[in-house]
Formats: C-alpha cells, sequence, structure tokens
C-alpha cells in the first residue's frame, strides 16, 4: 500500500508516529508505505523511547527555469 498526500502535522498515523514527523520536510508531502510505518512501530518497541525520524519522504527536487 502507498498513498501520497499532503501530511497533518498533528494528525496520528500510528501509536508513535504522527504524519508530520513521517512528511518531507521541504513541502509536507507524506508517502505513506504501510509496510514502513509497521516496521518503525516494531523498531520502536524495543527502543523504548522516541525514534527520530530524519526522513522518510523526500519530494522529486522543484523544477528550475534555469535548466
Ligand atoms: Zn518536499
Amino acid at each position: 500500500m502507498e498513498v501520497a498526500k499532503k501530511a497533518k502535522p498533528g494528525q496520528q498515523l500510528s501509536p508513535h508516529f504522527t504524519e508530520g514527523e513521517l512528511a518531507c520536510r521541504c513541502c509536507g508531502r507524506l508517502l505513506i508505505q504501510g509496510e514502513l510505518v509497521s516496521r518503525l512501530e516494531i523498531l520502536h518497541l524495543p527502543v523504548g523511547k522516541p525514534v527520530l525520524v530524519n526522513s522518510a519522504t523526500a519530494a522529486p527536487p522543484p523544477m528550475s527555469a534555469d535548466l
């Protein structure tokens, strides 16, 4: 399952992660892969403390008029 949409920052995506945490930092685009969220939750369990997600979605670079 893969769904792309605009993230709602405070919207809970799974018990430990919000849409804002997993969205692209530049444009807020969120590409949800069901398996990724499940894996993050599994990863979270043994750690027992917040898992910081650096980047889960990378949008394509903006089109440049200079090219
Ligand atoms: Zn972006």
